[in-house]
């Protein structure tokens, strides 16, 4: 069947040929959004959508957010800016984090997007901008207060400080900073960059503050200032780690029994011969390998769910597979055709699945690929754009 959504093309068509399913639960990420926005009020909630919404898709995700209320969209490229404006049409506010690169003040202005401007020398391109078409220009200001990252340092703000007519021409929607270590609670940086935050938003021209990511989220008020920054928790990642997850699971990973190898002569399993079965065990072979963002860093090392029995990763991932010793599993859920948990349902949660893999959450979901059959649970009905990819590549 032709398919011409990028959305899908990768997609099987059908749910029952699929070798893997990825359902992302909408309502899940609609309660994640209010829980965070009640933690946060009465600062305001955004809503970070870099990298295709960390990997789950911004055409479903955007349009979910702005019906529960979101107003403030964040990425990280110009063209995602571009492709979000597009989904949610021209109401919400979108920041381009990454500021404007030279020569695209005229994309910027056509998508109405707002970049966030990140050195003297962005501040003074988009304020060049506002005084060579005569009207004023919305952005807004990062600060770098811990990162070496992006934003202007102390020092460029506190001269920015002393001499404000440089912010001519401009709108500062808020003035950012970003904490570096806002999951580790203890970490003195956090209230380190939270003085030095503090001392520059008083100094600058009066704008509304934001400082706090997910985590920086649940270190408290004093974090929250005026519009708080979310993507993780959003998406079900657990901004608290070493407690329990507060926010509700979206993704769900879930990959099929192609084939079970009945062993009862001592051999080798996969590439390398890493993993030896002697005795009677029972291997399953589900396709979904590293092309498929399941990290080969879990050769050996990963877990999935059978039934909610937890079986091991044994042998090398492949690109296309992994193997799995099922033999603990029930017999009568462990065949080919049955579906095993590879990410959240009755297998390993996605924080467990990164830590396993020597990673984080976020590496996980945006490495999610695209061969998976992708099912949005509970879509907002009016969104045009996810009707139009349903269709395409739905089974009725
Ligand atoms: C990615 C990003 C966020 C969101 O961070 P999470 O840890 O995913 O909540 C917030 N602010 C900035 C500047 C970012 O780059």
């Amino acid at each position: 069947m032709p398919n011409t959504s990028p959305n899908t093309s990768a997609t099987p068509a059908d749910a029952d040929h699929a070798g893997a399913i990825l359902e992302i639960d909408l309502d899940a990420l609609g309660a994640n959004y209010d829980n965070l926005r009640h933690r946060a009020a009465p600062a305001e909630c955004g809503a970070v959508l870099k990298a295709d919404a960390y990997g789950l898709g911004s055409i479903q995700v955007g349009p979910k957010l702005a019906a529960m209320g979101c107003r403030r969209f964040f990425v990280a490229h110009l063209a995602e800016g571009v492709a979000l404006r597009k989904i949610l049409g021209v109401a919400p506010a979108i920041y381009v984090l990454n500021g404007p690169l030279p020569r695209t003040e005229a994309e910027f202005l056509h998508y109405d997007l707002l970049p966030v401007l990140n050195s003297p020398c962005q501040l003074e391109q988009w304020s060049g901008a506002a005084a060579a078409r005569e009207r004023t220009l919305g952005a807004g200001l990062h600060i770098d207060t811990g990162m070496a990252r992006l934003g202007l340092t102390p020092v460029e703000a506190a001269e920015l400080a002393a001499n404000p007519a440089r912010l001519a021409g401009l709108d500062l929607h808020f003035i950012a900073s970003h904490l570096a270590c806002a999951d580790e609670p203890g970490h003195a940086l956090n209230g380190e960059q939270r003085q030095a935050f503090h001392h520059l938003l008083t100094a600058l021209p009066a704008a509304p503050g934001s400082l706090a990511n997910s985590a920086g989220i649940f270190l408290g008020p004093d974090y929250h200032y005026d519009l708080v920054r979310p993507g993780i928790a959003l998406y079900g990642g657990n901004p608290t780690p070493g407690a329990p997850n507060p926010m509700r699971e979206v993704v769900r990973l879930a990959g099929k029994i192609i084939q079970i190898r009945e062993i009862d002569t001592p051999q080798s399993v996969g590439y390398g011969a890493t993993h030896r079965v002697t005795g009677q065990r029972r291997i399953a072979t589900v396709p979904v390998g590293y092309a498929d963002g399941y990290p080969r860093a879990l050769s050996g090392r990963g877990r999935a769910g059978v039934a909610g029995v937890s079986v091991p990763v044994v042998g090398r991932v492949s690109m296309d597979m992994i193997t799995l010793d099922v033999t603990e599993a029930p017999v009568d859920a462990a065949y080919p055709g049955a579906m095993v948990d590879l990410i959240g349902g009755g297998g390993p949660s996605l924080d467990e699945v990164a830590e396993a893999a020597g990673t984080i959450g976020y590496e996980i979901l945006t490495s999610l690929g695209r061969r998976y059959h992708r099912q949005y649970i509970n879509a907002p009905a009016w969104n045009p754009a996810h009707r139009q990819a349903q269709r395409r590549g739905g089974d009725e």
